[in-house]
């Protein structure tokens, strides 16, 4: 057996679902929060510090019979970036999606301005992804520029 067809079983072992892979091992328990999982009642296994060739360790969370909507996965990307989406179908990966900050957030982060309108207002906040590669940020509004460690999701 090939090495690749063995890493693709490795994560394919669900016959209908969702295999997250490559989460930084400091950010696996933070995803699988932001992700809700605590409340679904699929079948989820998670996996920590696997070795990984790209990334030393990896976190790996698989999920059966779920599949992500956008707005959902966007909030990933806040948090670990680059992070790999294999979407499984009968125990085949059909398709595999990379975890990207998408342009704008909109009701995901809490702008850290108390004076913001968005946070005296029962409105959504939105913000602009200023800088991809160091994940700043931006409120549309009060125009305040937030760190990607001083983010925080609502
Ligand atoms: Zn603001």
């Amino acid at each position: 057996m090939s090495a690749q067809k063995q890493k693709e079983l490795q994560v394919a072992a669900l016959e209908n679902g969702t295999a997250i892979d490559h989460i930084p091992p400091s950010q696996l328990f933070k995803v699988a929060s932001l992700l809700g999982l605590e409340k679904m009642d699929n079948t989820i296994t998670i996996g920590n510090n696997f070795h990984s060739k790209k990334m030393g360790c990896k976190g790996v969370i698989k999920i059966a019979g779920k599949f992500f909507e956008e707005d959902e996965i966007n909030r990933i990307a806040l948090i670990a970036p680059n992070v790999i989406l294999n979407i499984i179908r009968d125990y085949e990966v059909v398709e595999k999606k990379t975890v990207t900050l998408p342009d704008e957030l909109i009701g995901l982060v809490k702008c850290n301005n108390p004076k913001c309108i968005t946070n005296n207002e029962p409105m959504l906040s939105r913000f602009d992804v200023e800088d991809r590669a160091s994940g700043a940020i931006r409120c549309r509004y009060c125009e305040r520029k937030i760190n990607k460690e001083d983010i925080v999701i609502k």
